[in-house]
């Protein structure tokens, strides 16, 4: 087959063109191609449980308003508030399930 963006020939099975880096047509049936945009879930909920405090878990998935709201809660009561934002940090890993692009976390 070849590519549809430079009409370069490549391989029956690829998923990239070699030449240009384009993507090519997944097969009909083939499962969901992997994300490699995709957030790792883990990291989201460890970054949530040790760094939750911080609003780092929130940096990570691109919701960087709510990541400044925790950090600065966190900061402007010398730690204090870091028990309630760490609580919101765990409430969030457990019922967010998408990056602030709504891709879904990779698992
Ligand atoms: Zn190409």
């Amino acid at each position: 087959m070849f590519c549809p963006n430079c009409g370069n020939e490549v391989a029956e099975h690829a998923v990239v063109c070699l030449k240009c880096g384009g993507a090519l047509k997944p097969l009909a049936g083939a499962p969901a191609a992997f994300d490699p945009m995709a957030k790792s879930r883990i990291g989201f909920i460890l970054l949530g449980i040790f760094l939750g405090g911080l609003g780092i878990h929130n940096f990570y998935a691109g919701y960087s308003g709510k990541g400044i709201a925790q950090l600065l809660i966190t900061l402007f009561t010398c730690g204090f508030g870091g028990i309630v934002t760490w609580i919101w940090a765990v409430v969030e890993v457990c019922t967010v399930q998408v990056d602030s692009t709504g891709r879904p976390f990779s698992s």
